[in-house]
């Protein structure tokens, strides 16, 4: 009898164990030992709103690189900028049995439906890039936010522009005190076009210089179409009267700086230079730098946001706290990861060029 109910406990320890040992990463588990314990190899699905951007690339490298260094399998997705695509995208990662969702939403505003799936699933969810609104941030306890404030990176350009101006006065051509200006923006909606808009200019002015927007446009934050739009600027404006651009991102900035090229203008001769100013920090724009056509831009941290979404997603898959012991960087109201902009000028732009 002893030995009998000895070998029914014990076949009730293993069944538990098989048990325990099927539950995937990610699953919520009362323990809080590492990933190791649960068994299995953990996996993130990531969904991208489009992979043909260059700023993502740069983003999709570092995440890849990061999930190696954890050693977590990432599956990273093309969303093609269609939110339908995306929503099967995540449909697809939580049927595979996901740990960990990682999304740059191809519209912001559509972030609920996605939450609501990965909270049925109980499924932590990092967005990244483009920012859930608040509502939708507040209704699930395991969903964060990885990004950069986008008001920083706009204060900084602005200061590029306003410095330029007072180490230039006779960049003010017309001599009227008020630098006249085209806007060259991203996606409407994108709370990094709407923000980089607004506060470059406030900087500007809280520099001490007064301001006139002669013409501002989406390009979708895509180069051919900025080289297209800043054509248009120039013919509807007249080369003369324009004595500043700014662009959401620098993708846009070189696609104008394309435009004024094909006019004579940003090719090294200073009678015909018009400051133009961008953001992110591509490879591409470094070298634009170090050739003289763009004056200056804004480091988007590619790197510090791959690597803070998959820390983040491991983390959470573990059952971890989000805290910066745990992520390595800072976290704001339990839920959101900024990672800093960094001014890029003639004087440092050197440290970036990889
Ligand atoms: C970057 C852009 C990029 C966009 C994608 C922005 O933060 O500056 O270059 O196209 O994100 O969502």
């Amino acid at each position: 009898m002893k030995k009998k109910l000895l070998a029914l406990g014990l076949v009730a320890v293993l069944a538990l164990s098989a048990f325990a040992g099927c539950s995937r990463g990610g699953e919520s588990s009362s323990d809080s030992g590492d990933s190791k314990d649960k068994g299995g190899e953990q996996l993130i699905g990531s969904a991208i709103y489009k992979f043909d951007d260059t700023f993502m690339t740069g983003v999709r490298t570092a995440m890849t690189d990061q999930a190696k260094s954890e050693g977590v399998k990432l599956e990273l997705v093309d969303s093609q900028n269609k939110q339908p695509t995306q929503n099967e995208q995540v449909d697809t990662f939580i049927t595979k049995g996901v740990g960990a969702l990682a999304i740059n939403a191809v519209d912001r505003t559509a972030a609920g439906p996605i939450i609501e799936k990965a909270k049925a699933k109980e499924l932590p969810i990092v967005f990244l890039n483009r920012e859930p609104e608040a509502a939708d941030m507040d209704s699930y306890d395991k969903v964060w936010y990885v990004g950069a404030k986008a008001e920083q990176s706009g204060e900084m350009s602005g200061q590029i522009i306003s410095d330029y101006f007072k180490a230039h006065p006779e960049a003010d051509k017309n001599g009227d005190g008020v630098i006249q200006y085209v806007m060259l923006q991203g996606e409407p909606g994108h709370q990094d076009a709407t923000l980089r808009t607004e506060y470059s200019i406030k900087q500007i002015e809280a520099d001490g210089f007064k301001t006139e927007q002669l013409a501002a446009d989406t390009a979708m934050w895509d180069k051919a179409k900025a080289t297209d739009l800043m054509k248009s600027f120039i013919t509807g404006q007249g080369l003369d009267k324009i004595e500043a651009v700014l662009a959401n991102n620098d993708d846009m900035a070189l696609g104008a700086i394309e435009a004024l090229k094909s006019e004579g203008y940003n090719t090294g001769d200073a009678a015909k230079y018009i400051p133009v100013v961008g953001v992110d920090a591509t490879a591409p724009a470094l070298e634009a730098m170090k050739d003289g056509s763009l004056l200056g831009t804004v480091l988007n941290d590619a790197d510090g946001q791959g690597k803070a979404t998959i820390n983040v997603a491991v983390a959470a898959m573990n059952d971890k706290d989000i805290t910066e012991e745990n992520v390595g960087y800072p976290v704001t109201d339990g839920k959101y990861i900024w990672i800093d902009y960094v001014k890029v000028t003639i004087d440092n732009y050197e440290d970036y060029l990889k």
